[in-house]
């Protein structure tokens, strides 16, 4: 039976595991934590008889569920718009969502991201702890390292998460191996992500330039280049000069709209300040469409030719990833 030394040989010591935190929630002893950026038991315990719990639960040991259409099923797809105050990455579609879950009742909290721009995950039960977490910090967030102290400590048993497509294959794997924790997953918001790029990068990217974390607004991708806003001005970078930046394992990541979500969520397809929604299941359209009802989001129709460069960028990541597979 396959147990923590099969997950840290396999998975956690190449190129396969995402940082994306399940096997810290899963293993019920508490014996697996965050160690320099990776999961790690940090000394053999005697308790540990290799259960396996770890092992089953993490979603690389078994295949990356990806659709034949470039971006998975849907229902239907909309630019959309928060039309409240706030400050979001791109249409507040996001933070609207788990605000409107909460006010009825469908959510008791929310496994997110938060930090100034250094992403830490974080257990969010409140409509403050929601627009708190909004925006992007670019960087490895384990979010789901946090699914326990979510149900354990925090007493909630109908949570949402919010997080990039490697996180949303980890929760649909959860599904058949680990009823336990996904008993308590009621609602998946998922981002589009091309690649991630290691916050330290970043971060010496700032120190050179001489801004302080706190001076910048907002970091994201725009026209191929990444582009950092600050208060006073604006840097930008050719992301094809960032190779070295993008962690290794996101090179063979196939998904790139987090096609097993109730609800995905990127800018790509849409103008600047609205989200693309694609709404996948019943859960997700049954929210969106009242979020639209009664007024607080605004939707439009996504040109098919923007539809059309969604999926052609969906294909250019699985391509990517085939080719650094072989
Ligand atoms: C690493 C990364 C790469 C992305 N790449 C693309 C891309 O290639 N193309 C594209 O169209 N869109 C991409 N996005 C999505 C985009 O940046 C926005 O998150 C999305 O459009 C939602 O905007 P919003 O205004 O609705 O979100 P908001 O309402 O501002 O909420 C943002 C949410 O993002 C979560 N979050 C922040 N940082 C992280 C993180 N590091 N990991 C997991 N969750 C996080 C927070 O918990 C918060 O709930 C990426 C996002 C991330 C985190
Ligand atoms: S569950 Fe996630 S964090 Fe743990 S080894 Fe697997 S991919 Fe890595
Ligand atoms: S007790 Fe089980 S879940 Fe925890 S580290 Fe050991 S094998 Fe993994
Ligand atoms: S490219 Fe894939 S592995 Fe990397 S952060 Fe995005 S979804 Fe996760």
């Amino acid at each position: 039976m396959p147990g923590y030394e099969e997950l840290e040989s396999k998975i956690i010591q190449t190129n396969m595991c995402t940082v994306c935190g399940t096997c810290i929630s899963a293993c019920p002893l508490y014996y697996i934590q965050m160690v320099e950026g990776k999961p790690k038991r940090p000394k053999k315990k005697a308790a540990c008889k290799n259960c396996s719990v770890c092992f089953d639960s993490c979603y690389r040991t078994s295949g990356e569920i990806i659709s034949d259409g470039s971006i998975g099923q849907y229902l239907r797809v909309v630019s959309a718009k928060y039309n409240g105050s706030g400050t979001y990455q791109d249409g507040g579609i996001v933070t609207a969502v788990l605000r409107y879950a909460h006010d009825m009742q469908l959510i008791d909290g929310a496994v997110l991201t938060r930090g100034s721009r250094m992403p830490m995950p974080f257990v969010a039960t409140c409509a403050e702890d929601f627009n708190a977490c909004a925006m992007t910090r670019y960087g490895v967030s384990p979010v789901l390292m946090n699914i326990r102290t979510a149900i354990v400590e925090h007493e909630l048993d109908k949570l949402a998460v919010v997080g990039t497509p490697c996180h949303i294959q980890s929760v649909s794997h959860l599904q058949q191996a680990n009823p336990e924790l996904s008993s308590a997953m009621v609602l998946s918001i998922g981002l589009f992500c091309s690649e991630n790029f290691a916050h330290s990068h970043i971060a010496e990217l700032m120190d050179f330039i001489g801004l302080e974390e706190e001076d910048v607004e907002k970091v994201t991708v725009l026209n191929g280049r990444l582009v950092i806003q600050a208060r006073d001005r604006n840097t930008s970078i050719p992301v094809s000069d960032l190779k070295t930046w993008v962690p290794n394992h996101c090179l063979f990541c196939k998904d790139y709209t987090s096609e097993l979500a109730d609800i995905s969520v990127g800018s790509e397809g849409s103008p600047e300040g609205w989200s693309t929604v694609v709404i996948r299941t019943k859960k997700g359209e049954e929210i969106f469409s009242e979020l639209e009802r009664t007024g607080q989001v605004s939707t439009s129709g996504i040109p098919v030719n923007e539809l059309e460069r969604l999926m052609e960028a969906s294909e250019r990541k699985r391509k990517r990833a085939t080719i650094e597979s072989a």
